[in-house]
């Protein structure tokens, strides 16, 4: 990724103004590297330059959030003076629709709505209506998934539902309501985040996800407990790494923990069954879990691990990453992201080629923070972008 200014400590402010853009002419406003300059005019299905192709595109519409993480957004660093994005800096739903239209011929095929809590933003069924309507009028498999903390999902879901969400993620990392508020620093109720569930299920979401990030010394005694409750229901368990998203976290190895720990711990509760991949580039190694001695016939749960600091996953990361004001990243370990607004907002931004853009940002991509973690210097580390902004 080219950088021309050193990555400013505030992310919202900026803009990162690659060298596509300052070397821009009005027809192809992209400098590629020598012998790359093909890669502007192609067309079709694109790989970035380790082969992987872009099938995923993370939309993050608010970096606000109703809960406090402590993993994510804790109050020191989130506190009542933080500078969120103002209203008018988001991207409009029309913005988004068009860069998601300009995406799906490069190859995406999934879009996940997320944050911050994407639940903040008003109508957001409006925003998955005209997405899901652009892929049926093009004929084109659109996935349309959200992740969300769950707060506010009773009210919502059947609605999200209706516009034409396909998949609902919901977060939830410990069903002990002080070990939960301890994590999540909200007043909201574990039974407020378990309605979000139901009420997805009962809208019609064949299953839904639930994500539990793991934290050593906060819950990793829950990991059984969950698994026992969501036991014979259409949910899916995620149990995930805890990561070192961001600046403000606290990260540390010894916070982590590992995801051949957690498997241990279920295995010795449950009877697991190794389950195959379901989509190229999947995150989580899943299984199929049952009670001890129960006949084979039982209704079996899926659980999934997601070893993302273990077992790095990037030889197959297939996703980039749409910051609510509008800059792209490759890589959820980035500094920086690729100013998309001159080509989504403004007078001429229409006569901008953002499809070439996108081609040529994703067709140049190299990351692989994670399995490159231990060797990545101190200055890499700095200034990455906090999860609630990059949308998770
Ligand atoms: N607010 C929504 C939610 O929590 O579901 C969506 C945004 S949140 C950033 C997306 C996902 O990232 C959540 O499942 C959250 O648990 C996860 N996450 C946030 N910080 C993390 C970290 N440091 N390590 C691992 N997962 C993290
Ligand atoms: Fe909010 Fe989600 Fe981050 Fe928790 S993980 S603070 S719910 S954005
Ligand atoms: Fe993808 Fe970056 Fe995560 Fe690797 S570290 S899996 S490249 S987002």
């Amino acid at each position: 990724m080219y950088l021309v200014d050193p990555p400013p400590a505030r992310y919202r402010t900026i803009l990162i103004q690659d060298a596509r853009e300052r070397h821009a002419t009005s027809d192809v406003p992209l400098l590629l590297p020598q012998g790359m300059e093909h890669l502007a005019t192609q067309e079709g299905a694109v790989q970035d330059a380790l082969g992987r192709p872009w099938h995923d595109l993370r939309i993050s519409v608010t970096d606000q959030c109703n809960f406090r993480c402590r993993y994510c957004m804790p109050k020191e660093v989130f506190g009542r003076d933080y500078a969120f994005l103002p209203h008018r800096a988001l991207l409009s739903f029309d913005e988004i629709a068009h860069l998601v239209a300009t995406a799906v011929p490069l190859g995406v095929r999934k879009v996940r709505l997320t944050g911050g809590e994407p639940l903040l933003r008003k109508h957001l069924e409006h925003l998955i209506a005209t997405l899901a309507a652009q892929a049926e009028a093009r004929a084109v498999p659109l996935d349309i998934a959200m992740t969300s903390n769950g707060s506010l999902l009773a009210a919502k879901a059947a609605a999200f539902r209706s516009a034409g969400l396909g998949r609902i993620t919901v977060s939830l990392d410990a069903l002990d309501e002080r070990i939960f508020q301890q994590m999540s620093d909200a007043d909201v109720s574990v039974a407020t985040v378990l309605r979000g569930i139901d009420a997805a299920l009962r809208a019609g979401f064949e299953r839904v996800k639930v994500n539990v990030v793991v934290r050593r010394g906060w819950n990793e005694d829950q990991i059984v407990p969950m698994a026992r409750h969501f036991l014979g229901m259409p949910v899916s368990l995620r149990f995930i790494e805890f990561m070192d998203v961001g600046q403000s976290n606290g990260w540390s190895m010894a916070h982590v923990v590992p995801g051949s720990e957690i498997l241990e711990r279920l295995q010795r509760e449950f009877h697991l069954t190794s389950l195959a991949p379901a989509t190229p580039g999947e995150t989580a190694r899943r299984w199929a879990y049952q009670a001890q001695g129960a006949p084979a016939s039982t209704a079996q749960t899926e659980i999934g691990l997601i070893n993302s600091v273990t077992q790095a996953f990037c030889g197959d990361c297939n996703r980039a990453r749409i910051t609510a004001d509008g800059q792209l990243f490759t890589c959820l370990f980035a500094q920086s992201g690729v100013n998309l607004l001159p080509y989504l907002r403004g007078g001429d931004a229409t006569a901008k080629p953002l499809g070439r853009l996108l081609r040529a940002v994703w067709s140049q991509r190299t990351d692989r923070y994670s399995e490159v973690r231990k060797d990545v210097s101190v200055k890499a580390r700095a200034n990455k972008a906090e999860m609630n902004y990059l949308g998770g």
